[in-house]
């Protein structure tokens, strides 16, 4: 008799694992205690393979040999723990995939620039020629490419809730880009569970494998310190130090790599993403690239081209002089931060929308050294206005992207640069950070332009 697997949540990690799990002789059922998209319902109705949603048959459950859970499932969540509670193995999707393929793994985590990373990482495979697939949090499942398509290289990006429930599964490549505090609700709010978590990137790692981190991150320093892991070593920096293998020379121009398989140097201001935080970001693709020994040529060519990714620091327009930036994506202090860092003299910020209990302290000696005029856009800007009257030259209340986007245009003088980094959820006034992030691009073009 064929295994039973139980696949929990219908999303694409979900849908991905039920149909490998299917092509692999399982007998498959998928339930989700929601609603399942119109998409993946029909995708499991042609494949053939039994679900159901709204509720979970407990029973059914309880009956299986092992069970994959989606990311997005808490671990305790009832029916999950009735699972554990009889014994029965909890996995997730990336481990189910990873028992199946023989393709090189390249895993990237961190708690800011995962997208990024995996994307340019992606870029630079690609076009040297790799055949190199994408997945995680980013387009098909692994699962799903795993048992359909027929990748040499997959290039992942793993949040913390994805390396929960992975057990045995190899990376060839671990990167670990930053760890700051995040979604600590999810981890019985200790720190060092979430630390645990992304450490897990860094299970079954053996000698042949490699770890690439970023050194000066005092978390991730810790936490080397405290474990043994027998992979090989990769750290990054801006500044070099005993062991570096990425950083920048010391007159700040030129980006150097140094791996036993490949070395390689370019002109720092020949990447194409700006900022010192998208520094790391290219530091960690181009390890990544050098250790799987692609050509040195390709790296630096993709590495110049590379477009970026939409709501991260993305340009989008220039309208009388001024240039206006959309880094929606930025829902954290931290990542505004970096976005700061990036920008010149002269910026007029928009910030706002859901605060998640932000301290804003941490940003604002970079408010007060290029920021001349914050634009605060949300449903309830008090505490914004609070903070940051008196510390710029002008601040303005503002309760919709529009009169946000036009009041910066009244203020800035050709020259000055408008950014988009709200710091803050978009939930208050959009649908999403994307939806953020596209009416800014659509308020900008629409602005009456004075040439
Ligand atoms: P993630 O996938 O981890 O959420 P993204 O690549 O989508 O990360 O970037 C999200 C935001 O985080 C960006 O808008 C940028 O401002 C910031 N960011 C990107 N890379 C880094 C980094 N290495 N360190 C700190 N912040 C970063």
């Amino acid at each position: 008799m064929s295994k039973s697997l139980v696949i929990l949540g219908g999303g694409e990690s979900g849908v991905g694992a039920a149909i490998l799990g299917k092509d692999k002789g399982f007998d498959v059922f998928l339930s989700d205690a929601g609603r399942l998209s119109d998409h993946y319902r029909s995708v499991l109705e042609e494949e053939g393979i039994e679900f159901e949603e709204g509720a979970h048959s407990m029973e059914r459950l309880l009956a299986a040999d092992e069970v994959v859970k989606s990311p997005g499932i808490p671990l305790d969540a009832p029916a999950v723990t009735a699972i554990r509670e009889k014994g029965i193995p909890v996995i997730s999707e990336i481990e189910l995939a990873g028992r199946y393929t023989r393709a090189k793994m390249v895993c990237i985590t961190g708690s800011n620039g995962k997208t990024t990373t995996t994307l340019l990482t992606y870029h630079i495979l690609r076009s040297a020629g790799v055949n190199v697939g994408l997945a995680g949090n980013v387009g098909k499942s692994l699962a799903y490419q795993v048992s359909r398509c027929d990748y040499d290289v997959y290039v992942i990006e793993l949040s913390s809730f994805q390396l929960d429930n992975m057990y045995d599964f190899k990376a060839n490549i671990a990167v670990i880009l930053n760890i700051t505090p995040d979604h600590l609700d999810r981890y019985d709010h200790r720190m060092e569970n979430y630390v645990k978590a992304k450490f897990r990137i860094l299970q079954n790692l053996t000698p042949h494998d490699a770890f690439i981190y970023w050194q000066d991150d005092p978390v991730i320093r810790r936490q080397l310190a405290q474990i043994t892991t027998e992979a090989r070593l990769f750290p990054f920096a801006e500044h070099r130090e005993e062991g570096t293998a990425a950083w920048v020379s010391d007159d700040d121009a030129t980006l150097c790599i140094d791996t036993p398989e490949q070395s390689l140097r370019m002109p720092r201001a020949d990447l194409s993403l700006n900022g010192l935080h998208n520094l790391y970001n290219s530091m960690a693709a181009a390890l990544s690239a050098c250790i799987l020994e692609i050509n040195k040529d390709a790296i630096r060519k993709a590495l110049s081209d590379f477009e970026g990714v939409e709501h991260r620091l993305e340009p989008c327009g220039t309208v009388d002089g001024v240039r206006y930036i959309n880094d929606s994506k930025a829902t954290n202090v931290n990542s505004t931060w970096y976005a700061l860092e990036s920008m010149p003299k002269n910026t007029i910020l928009i910030l706002g929308g859901k605060d998640k209990g932000n301290d804003y302290s941490e940003i604002l000696p970079l408010v007060k050294e290029k920021v001349k005029a914050i634009v605060c856009m949300g449903k309830d800007n008090q505490k914004l206005l609070d903070f940051f009257t008196g510390q710029v030259d002008e601040i303005a209340d503002t309760h919709s992207l529009k009169e946000a986007v036009d009041t910066c245009h009244r203020l800035a003088k050709p020259g000055d640069t408008v950014l988009l980094s709200p710091c803050c959820a978009s939930f208050d006034l959009f649908k999403s950070y994307e939806d953020r992030g596209r009416q800014f691009k659509a308020a900008v073009a629409a602005l009456p332009s004075e040439a």
